[in-house]
């Protein structure tokens, strides 16, 4: 109830907004294309002060860890103790476990400042939490969407094959994305403090199927995966199960994950992996309204397993060769979610050993919406 009072105060404040300006209609989720963000502004100039970076430090460890296990990064407080000044080039560019002394070194990042533009659209004051609330625009319609009912994540005893749900029955619609020409990895979950060692040693470009949340947690990783030439994509806000949601709450994960891609890198993500991969048309009648593409996988390393070791390095990689021996393209799904994952894809970067694509030059489709 509480998420419906809040997207209720804020209707009524995007309504207030519209009234004064109805000559001009914009799509608020186009706001920040890179013409109107000053990057500038959002770097983080050294010297920060230690204390400054311990409270940062500790207000990421205690926030909500949706990328990777879950663990609270326990390194944090011993490594404080011992902590100088960096370099503005340490301090920038994410967070990451590398280097000698027990491979322990530390970066921090501010979090994303919450934009102007987006307070205007929105009434709020700071980015929301894993429930970001949903906020109505004019170019969404939700009464178009087909009444297909609300199921939880692995149930698929009431699903039609007419609601061409992909987990239950690998069910694509044509705009859907499933495989590459190329052999080619794909990223889910991040950025996490494990996505900077995945931007050093990564030989090609690839595809970032990002949280919201972590995106506004990473920016300086963000910008660096963006300058590096790597698409950025959406993978939710916080990595929700769509079809379990309603129609708001789903419309809410969209637009939140877009609009911290767009005041993160200023770019519009055209892309969109859905988290376990759960949709149904429902879902897909508010993603495309969104201008999103949905995009799945055809070959899957189940790379998180080796996070608990249900699953070795090794029967990965034998894995991938028989895919290579078995065809020339594939969209492989991974995650930079935790440092082992990261090292896996690091080297099945090195097994691939070609050239692979993008999502977007897989279909030769443009990068991003403008
Ligand atoms: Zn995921």
């Amino acid at each position: 109830m509480k998420l419906y009072a809040t997207a209720l105060l804020v209707f009524s404040t995007v309504a207030t907004a519209k009234s004064n300006d109805e000559t001009k209609p914009i799509n608020p989720l186009l706001l920040s294309s890179p013409r109107n963000i000053d990057h500038s502004a959002k770097y983080i100039n050294l010297p920060i002060s230690p204390g400054k970076l311990r409270e940062n430090l500790q207000n990421h460890a205690s926030g909500p860890q949706t990328y990777g296990t879950g663990s609270k990064p326990s390194h944090l407080d011993r490594t404080l103790a011992d902590y100088t000044v960096p370099s503005r080039q340490e301090i920038g560019i994410g967070g990451g476990i590398s280097g000698n002394n027990q491979g322990v070194k530390i970066y921090a990042q501010f979090k994303q400042p919450f934009p102007d533009w987006l307070q205007s659209i929105t009434g709020l004051t700071k980015w929301p939490d894993e429930n970001a609330p949903y906020i109505p625009l004019d170019d969404i319609d939700l009464s178009v969407v087909p009444k297909i009912p609300k199921r939880s994540l692995g149930d698929c005893s009431n699903v039609e094959r007419s609601h061409c749900s992909f987990e239950c029955y690998r069910c694509v619609a044509p705009d859907d994305i499933i495989t590459c020409p190329v052999m080619s990895q794909t990223f889910d979950d991040g950025p996490s403090p494990s996505t900077p060692k995945l931007l050093d040693q990564l030989p090609i470009k690839t595809t970032f199927f990002t949280q919201g949340i972590n995106v506004v947690r990473f920016p300086e990783t963000v910008r660096l995966q963006h300058q590096e030439g790597h698409l950025l994509a959406s993978h939710t806000w916080s990595h929700a199960n769509l079809p379990g949601l309603s129609n708001e709450d789903i419309a809410a994960q969209i637009q939140w994950s877009i609009w911290a891609i767009n005041a993160t890198a200023g770019v519009v993500p055209r892309y969109f992996r859905p988290p376990y991969g759960a949709i149904d048309d429902r879902v897909r009648t508010i993603t495309r309204q969104f201008g999103l593409v949905a995009v799945f996988w055809d070959k899957d390393t189940f790379d998180w397993r080796v996070n608990d070791r249900s699953k070795t390095e090794n029967e990965v990689y034998q894995e991938v060769r028989q895919w290579q021996a078995e065809t020339p393209g594939a969209l492989i799904l991974e995650h930079d979610s935790t440092i082992k994952t990261v090292n896996v894809g690091i080297e099945v970067s090195r097994l691939i050993h070609s050239k692979q694509m993008t999502v977007a030059d897989c279909v030769n489709g443009p990068w991003y919406n403008d």
